[in-house]
């Protein structure tokens, strides 16, 4: 189709970014200009009156008001590869509060309001396994884990076993999803309860595996990967000790491989360093070859997020 010939000309690897709403209604904001073409202006919050404008390209910019349905529209024709063979991955990337799990899950509180890719992404595989049922058949498998400090966890599974033993769940319905993403949350709520605020310190992949047979017999595995990451942001090394800077510090790694990585496919290098973290090892059947790029980066439109924003867009330029 036209949007995978275009895609091939264009390489794999595309970058969106996504504006959070202000908190409070009529605060000065870090975003000047938001542009139909994926431009983006920003402006230092110290440098309004002079110089302090800068400018970005990406392959799409979502204002604060897109709605989740919005977004999806522009992501589904890379869902819907997946349907056709290929391997996909989506993150998103962001300072904690940016919106990351908004775009992956959807508004905090679980409720079925405005829910997110994760969950619009299953509901179009049904629709789209459904509409191809006489020629094709497909099921559909999900796991969740969690990658906390360099190590794997399922979330899905009393013990939190390390992949690949990470529990397979095979699913019919978006009603199917909708119990065991309350398991997920259910599960990764547990924890959060012995390490504070956990889930921003943890990158969690949600894995969708598609397997189809069709009528000659032929078969086609791919998967989904969808990554809520862990908050980008820098932490004071001078305030934080002990586990929390265990913790900067292996989220900073994972999050610097990760972006090595997608530069590296994207200049087309030899060597692709998927070995250094685990996330990257974790996806590097779905990074690179044929497989489907997509990050999301997340800004925080508040002055007091200008450091965050500027490094977050740094990052989206390096990888795109
Ligand atoms: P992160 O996962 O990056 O830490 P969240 O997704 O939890 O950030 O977002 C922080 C808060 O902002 C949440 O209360 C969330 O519901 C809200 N929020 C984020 N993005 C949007 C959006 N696009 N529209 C409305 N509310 C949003
Ligand atoms: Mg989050």
């Amino acid at each position: 189709n036209l949007y995978n010939m275009v895609q091939d000309l264009k390489g794999n690897i595309r970058v969106y970014c996504r504006i959070r709403p202000a908190f409070s209604v009529g605060a000065r904001s870090t975003i000047d200009f938001i542009g139909e073409d994926g431009s983006l202006v920003i402006v230092d919050p110290l440098k309004r009156q002079r110089d302090g404008r800068r400018v970005f390209q990406f392959d799409r910019v979502f204002d604060p008001t897109a709605t989740q349905d919005a977004v999806f529209k522009d992501t589904q024709p890379l869902i819907r590869s997946v349907m056709d063979g290929y391997n996909v991955c989506i993150f998103a990337y962001g300072q904690t509060g940016s919106g990351k799990t908004y775009t992956m899950c959807g508004p905090s509180g679980g409720s079925t309001k405005d829910m997110g890719i994760n969950y619009l992404a299953l509901n179009d595989l049904f629709q789209m396994s459904n509409k191809r049922k006489d020629i094709i058949t497909y099921d559909i498998y999900v796991q969740m884990v969690e990658i906390y400090n360099e190590q794997i966890r399922s979330c899905t599974s009393e013990n939190g076993l390390s992949l690949p033993d990470a529990t397979v769940h095979s699913v019919k319905s978006t009603a199917d999803v909708l119990n065991l993403m309350k398991l997920g949350e259910l599960n990764r709520h547990v924890s959060s309860t012995a390490i504070n605020n956990r889930s921003s310190r943890s990158h969690s992949v949600l894995t969708i595996h598609v397997h189809g047979n069709d009528l000659s017999g032929s078969i086609l595995r791919s998967c989904l990967h969808l990554v809520d990451l862990a908050g980008s942001e820098r932490v004071d090394k001078s305030e934080v000790t002990g586990d929390r800077l265990k913790e900067a510090q292996y989220i900073n790694k994972s999050l610097s491989c990760l972006g090595d990585v997608i530069t590296a496919l994207a200049q087309k290098n030899s060597h692709i360093p998927y070995r250094n973290s685990k996330l990257t090892l974790l996806l590097q059947d779905s990074l690179g070859g044929h497989a489907k790029t997509l990050m999301f980066a997340h800004l925080s439109p508040e002055d007091d997020s200008f450091g965050e924003t500027i490094s977050t867009l740094k990052f989206a330029q390096r990888v795109s």
